[in-house]
């Protein structure tokens, strides 16, 4: 959103666009903020005042070529310096289309990074705009919300109505790439690009208005992780954190991604002989433990994510156990 006065420009950002920026203009900043402001920096030709609000003053002779620097680029990528080439000044970077709640929007959620037990599920679902009220009308939101039986039941009937792809990470190949250095992050950035590209195929020659990622990195960290890909989902790409109150889309994918989460979790327990918990606190350094005296180590790396200290502390629980 923009609104003009001679000499300067207000542009209204994000948080996170705000935090880039902080950053970018790192050398440039004042000492002491004006009321109100996030920060404030001062270079030849502009000065630049950010607001907790979200509005951004760009002031100065050279107001324009500064504000343009931070125009969504459809990458979503961090300035180069260069103001962009081709001007969309109803979108300011880091912010959404206006109408975005109300559009066919392919959405995008994962579960499971944090937990030490089980795979990574990330799910892309797509939503036409036709079918929101009734998706509101079944109660879809954030899964985080919902018991496991809600979910259960909400995601069978989800799936059968809406285009999705589910990409599961499971444990033993979990461990293996991380076990090359690739990190979290990276794996989560590629999962998403694959199931929504696999999403555009089913729905082809369809195209989503947007796509709508939960936000898990920064826009340029995203797509940083994802070069060298053959296919690279850019066009109309958006990140929001907590987007599954921004539209049904991420709401469902993150229903339809904690169902496969819990479903694997059943075959795990059952492989176990035992309930297996979620997370990462005590409750699954025992389980672990219980599993190491059962199984043996080596076959711990089908059930956890072997990187976390939870593998650890599993271990002394073992050794004092043999004890
Ligand atoms: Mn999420």
């Amino acid at each position: 959103m923009w609104c003009f006065i001679v000499g300067q420009v207000v542009l209204i950002c994000g948080k996170d666009t705000i935090h880039e920026m902080k950053t970018y203009y790192e050398k440039q900043l004042l000492d002491k903020n004006p009321p109100g402001s996030v920060f404030a920096a001062k270079m030849p030709g502009c000065t630049i005042t950010a607001y907790q609000s979200g509005k951004v003053l760009f002031q100065g002779n050279d107001y324009e070529t500064e504000a343009e620097k931070w125009q969504k680029t459809e990458s979503g990528s961090a300035p180069t310096g260069k103001p962009a080439a081709a001007k969309t000044k109803s979108i300011a970077k880091g912010d959404l289309p206006a109408q975005i709640s109300r559009m066919s929007v392919i959405g995008s959620d994962e579960v499971g990074t944090g937990d030490f037990f089980g795979p990574i599920t990330v799910v892309a679902a797509y939503v036409r705009k036709e079918q929101i009220p009734l998706l509101k009308e079944w109660g879809v939101r954030d899964s985080k919300d919902l018991t496991d039986e809600k979910i259960i039941e909400m995601a069978k009937v989800i799936k059968e109505i809406i285009p999705f792809s589910l990409m599961t990470l499971k444990n033993d190949k979990y461990n293996q790439i991380q076990q090359t250095g690739m990190s979290q992050g990276k794996m989560k950035a590629l999962l998403h690009n694959q199931a929504i590209l696999k999403v555009m195929e089913k729905i082809a020659p369809e195209k989503p208005e947007a796509i709508l990622i939960d936000q898990f990195v920064q826009p340029g960290t995203y797509f940083q992780h994802l070069k060298g890909q053959k296919s690279i989902a850019r066009e109309k790409v958006y990140f929001s954190t907590k987007a599954e109150g921004i539209h049904l889309a991420v709401a469902a994918a993150s229903i339809l991604a904690r169902y496969a989460f819990i479903q694997y979790m059943d075959k795990l327990s059952e492989a176990a002989g035992f309930p297996i918990p979620k997370g990462a606190g005590p409750l699954v350094d025992e389980a672990a433990a219980k599993l190491i005296l059962q199984k043996g180590r080596d076959q711990l790396g089908s059930f956890v994510k072997l990187h976390f200290a939870n593998t650890e502390k599993a271990m002394a629980l073992v050794r004092k156990k043999r004890n």
